[in-house]
């Protein structure tokens, strides 16, 4: 068994580990409040359908009232069928220093769909077992929505003054249009402008099978998604009277210049830091060429050979693929209409506009190129010495010597529309998990309840590291 405590003497740590397997775990009061808190916020059906993030939002209000939040520190709003929770903490610079500008804690209410017939259990009903809590969001992220919501109680109750605004951010309709998001930014956004956000909803420690801490991803950047649609019009006509125009003819033509054409490598210091970490683990070809391409961006063998790596071609370029195809309306008739998709993933700073640009002048001006849906674009954060030496030491208390990673995600969470806003957003969850049982959106999610337990010191850390006096 392992001790639960952080705080615990190691002597009672041996205590508690020789008595029977079966007894439970000691908690502290803290982890019984914890753990408290996690049932009931994963008791909302704050999901598309029930909606009951409204109500989620007004209960955490509660939570926050109660451990001294004033209410002009806080903005609970509703948005359609959702809402969303803003909660400041009033800091006060150093004597002597300047005001510095807030700093974004944020995490989403929201949760995607579970079918109760689809369960072992119930999954709005926090069930612990084998050394999990089971449960609809306890991934993603109702763990970060609790974790915040306990770090501003305790604060609150240490009487900490932070040295400048911390603003916890819980936003409805992250898994869905992120519209909340977008609302606050524009609507809102003397509540939430920033110097930078910390994010729940990614990045996060890996277990190995054993369960043993292997590394800690710090996530900067986000790819975003972008489909743009090819389009061939003809005349048509008989196909007994065959013609060279011919609209699949040129739609297989655009398809073959996008084909070859490869977008320019990029690269970022998040990109370089990921190579370099994964380059030192990975055997082979591909770990010389992450180093390579670490030490050398403009290295076109490494380059090369990552191109061909479908698991990271992402990090080095914008990519675009067709996916879908569509063309002519009989077995005997010339096309009068031939089209194609092409999903993209474009590399951060990348515009949406730019992307259907450049794919036009491969193409041609036969060929028409139109974007699909409303894609978004967003900014890579750069690496802050401040934010990655606090996550470090808080990690490292935790596991240490563990490397930790910066990686670029192909999103998306909220962080995007911060990030397009020119608030950088580092995602830094503090669940360690095992991929083999990573099952968010999915049946059966879970976190290890220990990961739960050591995040709470896991965010302390850092804002008392960030904020402290
Ligand atoms: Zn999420």
């Amino acid at each position: 068994m392992r001790c639960y405590a952080v705080s615990f003497s190691l002597a009672f740590c041996l205590l508690v580990g020789t008595a029977s397997a079966a007894a439970p775990p000691v908690l502290t009061p803290q982890q019984t409040k914890a753990r408290e808190l996690l049932a009931k916020i994963i008791s909302y059906k704050s999901a598309v359908g029930p909606d009951e993030t409204p109500a989620l939002a007004e209960y955490l209000a509660g939570e926050f009232r109660s451990a001294g939040f004033k209410e002009e520190d806080l903005l609970l709003e509703r948005y359609k069928d959702t809402a969303y929770l803003v909660v400041r903490y009033r800091g006060q610079p150093k004597p002597g220093h300047k005001a510095q500008p807030p700093i974004l804690l944020l995490s989403h209410l929201d949760v995607v769909p579970a079918l109760r017939e689809h369960w072992k259990r119930d999954p709005f009903q926090l069930d612990e077992a084998n050394g999990f809590f089971y449960g609809r969001g306890t991934l993603d992220v109702k763990s970060g929505v609790a974790v915040l919501t306990l770090l501003f109680q305790r604060l609150k109750q240490e009487h900490f003054v932070p040295t400048r605004d911390l603003v916890v951010v819980f936003s409805g309709d992250e898994e869905t249009t992120g519209e909340t998001t977008q609302e606050l930014l524009t609507k809102h956004r003397d509540w939430v402008d920033a110097e930078y956000a910390l994010n729940t909803d990614a990045g996060g420690g890996t277990l190995a099978p054993d369960g043993t801490a292997r590394s800690y991803n710090i996530q900067t950047a986000e790819k975003t998604y972008a489909s743009y649609k090819l389009s061939v019009y003809n005349t048509g006509g008989h196909s007994s009277r065959p013609r060279q125009d011919n609209a699949i003819y040129e739609l297989a033509d655009a398809l073959k210049a996008v084909q070859a054409y490869r977008f320019p490598v990029m690269w970022s210091d998040t990109t370089l830091g990921y190579f370099k970490a994964m380059g030192a683990t990975t055997a082979g070809p591909v770990g010389a060429a992450m180093q390579a391409f670490a030490a050398k961006p403009q290295d076109a063998a490494a380059a090369e050979v990552l191109w061909n790596d479908p698991n990271y071609v992402g990090p080095t370029r914008t990519t675009c693929i067709p996916t879908l195809l569509r063309g002519g309306h009989a077995e005997n008739a010339l096309p009068q209409q031939a089209s194609a998709t092409i999903n993209c993933r474009l590399f951060p700073g990348v515009k949406p506009d730019e992307v259907q640009q450049t794919l036009q002048s491969l193409v041609g001006k036969a060929v028409e190129v139109t974007v699909l849906g409303d894609p978004h674009y967003s900014e890579g954060s750069p690496l802050r010495a401040d934010v990655m030496a606090a996550v470090t030491a808080a990690v490292h208390a935790r596991f240490p010597g563990i490397p930790l990673i910066p990686i670029q995600e192909s999103g998306a969470t909220d962080g995007i529309f911060y990030r397009a806003a020119g608030i950088p957003t580092y995602g830094i969850s503090e669940i360690f998990i095992r991929p083999q049982d990573q099952f968010a959106h999915g049946l059966d999610e879970r976190i290890p309840v220990q990961s739960y337990y050591d995040g709470l010191d896991h965010w302390y850390r850092i804002v008392k590291t960030l904020a402290g006096r």
